[in-house]
């Protein structure tokens, strides 16, 4: 059970919050969409699959959550194994909540010193 305004977890059995006096939900409300918390910005764009997979590194080092756009298509090719040849493939794409940028990008720093 859940508080859906504070969020503290409380075991079965509770109904209501101590806090804020309310009644406990099964389930945490999902954020709403546009919550800019959740909106993403990109940090990196590079055609380069061993720059992205050090980059996905340092992101993980840093305990930042990220996304791979270009995931799904990767994951074709790693099956096709068309030679490093990727003709349909954009950029690979690195985003992060905008909340994490700052703090991503400097972990990307690393990467260009590198
Ligand atoms: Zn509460």
């Amino acid at each position: 059970m859940f508080c859906p305004k504070c969020r503290a977890e409380y075991r079965e059995g509770f109904v209501e919050c101590s806090d804020c006096q309310i009644p406990l939900v099964d389930q945490i409300p999902q954020e709403k969409e546009g919550d800019p918390d959740l909106e993403l910005v990109t940090v990196l764009e590079t055609r380069d699959p061993g720059i992205l997979t050090i980059a996905k590194s340092l992101l993980a080092e840093a305990e930042i959550e990220f996304m791979d756009t270009a995931e799904g298509l990767q994951d074709f090719y790693g099956v096709g194994g068309l030679g490093g040849f990727q003709p349909l493939t954009g950029p690979a794409r690195l985003q992060v909540s905008v909340r994490d940028e700052e703090r991503a990008k400097s972990a990307l720093q690393r990467l260009e010193n590198s």
